[in-house]
């Protein structure tokens, strides 16, 4: 088989231990005679995959008993409506921190449902920088505080935000179990799982149980937080086999040691990577020091039309999805939990090897 080091940035990279695990699931899910694709959401075998998949995500995040967790489909785009459906009462407002496409695609779903104070933007530097929160205050009246902790198409990820009363709720898409986050820090967090928890098709929530209540209603059944809780995430028919995979991948996760253990190889597989940019006089790192991403790196060379080499050379060498978002170009390196650092430095000795011979 082609091996290839895939640094897609979403869906991304999974463990060659879970998909031979599910593999393995595929035709006889244990001992059923049928594959978990094709059995009831309600009988005994799903429900353990659930409740096994939520003991191991609550395990990993540490999560306080007064969470309900919650997979649900839609993708972290219709966590965009669900949040200020939910949580913004009537007349309220949301304050909502610009970082970039996905924290502006948040911000205008939310304006659909109430007001939005943007409290800083990251636009005026390209989004190459997280801009300074020193002297922000969040109004201690609105109904919640909004941020996208990683931005994915940029590179950058938030560091600090300023203290608040007020329910923090975090787009976690692309680096939930990459670091440590104190989850009794936020209201809500939310996630697409097709970065690092599985396939696609799983949307998770985690939510501080007494904002449940807090909705407007009547709210359509499906964006219905108190309702999937209520229903433990089975009021409809739940993505069984997203929830199934993510649940291998959070296994695998806690077998390789944790959050803890993702973090200290996510840090060290980044800065080898960020370590050989700066050095570089041929590649450059798109972002501010300070406000770098441990998951997406982003980096150019010197022209559009280098950029575009190289990533034609790095894709027949056996690096796959190295280009840019379309709207930020260059090049994009996602170095998501499974990414072993022998890919991160194959990928430094080709960049060097590159650079010689472009110059
Ligand atoms: C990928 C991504 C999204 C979009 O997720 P979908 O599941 O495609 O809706 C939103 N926010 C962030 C931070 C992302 O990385």
């Amino acid at each position: 088989m082609k091996q290839v080091h895939n640094f897609s940035a979403g869906p991304g990279i999974l463990p060659p231990a879970v998909l031979r695990q599910a593999q393995e699931d595929l035709l006889n899910f244990e001992g059923q005679g049928m594959s978990i694709m094709e059995m009831s959401h309600r009988s005994k075998t799903f429900v353990q995959v659930i409740e096994k998949a939520e003991a191991d995500l609550r395990s990993l995040m540490e999560i306080p008993s007064h969470y309900r967790v919650l997979f649900l489909q839609g993708g972290a785009h219709s966590q965009f409506s669900m949040v200020p459906l939910n949580l913004m009462g009537e007349g309220e407002k949301a304050v909502y921190l610009d970082t970039g496409i996905w924290s502006q695609k948040a911000i205008r779903e939310a304006r659909k449902f109430g007001q939005v104070e943007v409290l800083a933007s990251g636009e005026a530097s390209g989004y190459r920088a997280i801009p300074s929160l020193k002297e922000a205050k969040v109004d201690p009246s609105a109904a919640y505080f909004h941020l996208t902790t990683n931005n994915t198409i940029y590179g950058t990820q938030v560091q600090a935000w300023p203290d608040t009363s007020i329910p923090v709720v975090a787009d976690m898409s692309s680096n939930i179990l990459a670091r440590k986050y104190r989850v009794e820090d936020f209201g809500v967090i939310y996630a697409g799982a097709q970065k690092n928890m599985g396939p696609a098709g799983m949307t998770l929530v985690i939510i501080r149980e007494d904002l449940l209540p807090a909705r407007r209603t009547p709210l359509p059944l499906m964006m219905d937080y108190a309702l999937h809780a209520e229903k433990k995430s089975l009021f409809n028919t739940p993505p069984t086999f997203a929830i199934y995979m993510a649940g291998l991948v959070y296994a695998w996760t806690l077998q390789e040691g944790g959050v803890a253990t993702m973090e200290k190889r996510n840090q060290a597989k980044a800065e080898l990577l960020y370590r050989f940019l700066d050095q570089s006089t041929f590649f450059e790192g798109r972002c501010e020091a300070g406000a770098r991403s441990l998951m997406n790196v982003c980096f150019q060379t010197p022209a559009p039309e280098t950029d575009t080499r190289f990533i034609a050379a790095a894709e027949s060498a056996g690096f796959a999805n190295l280009k840019g978002h379309r709207l930020v170009g260059g090049m994009r390196a996602s170095l998501y939990n499974p990414m072993p650092m022998s890919s991160v430095e194959a990928l430094v000795s080709f960049m060097e090897e590159f650079e010689k011979s472009a110059s």
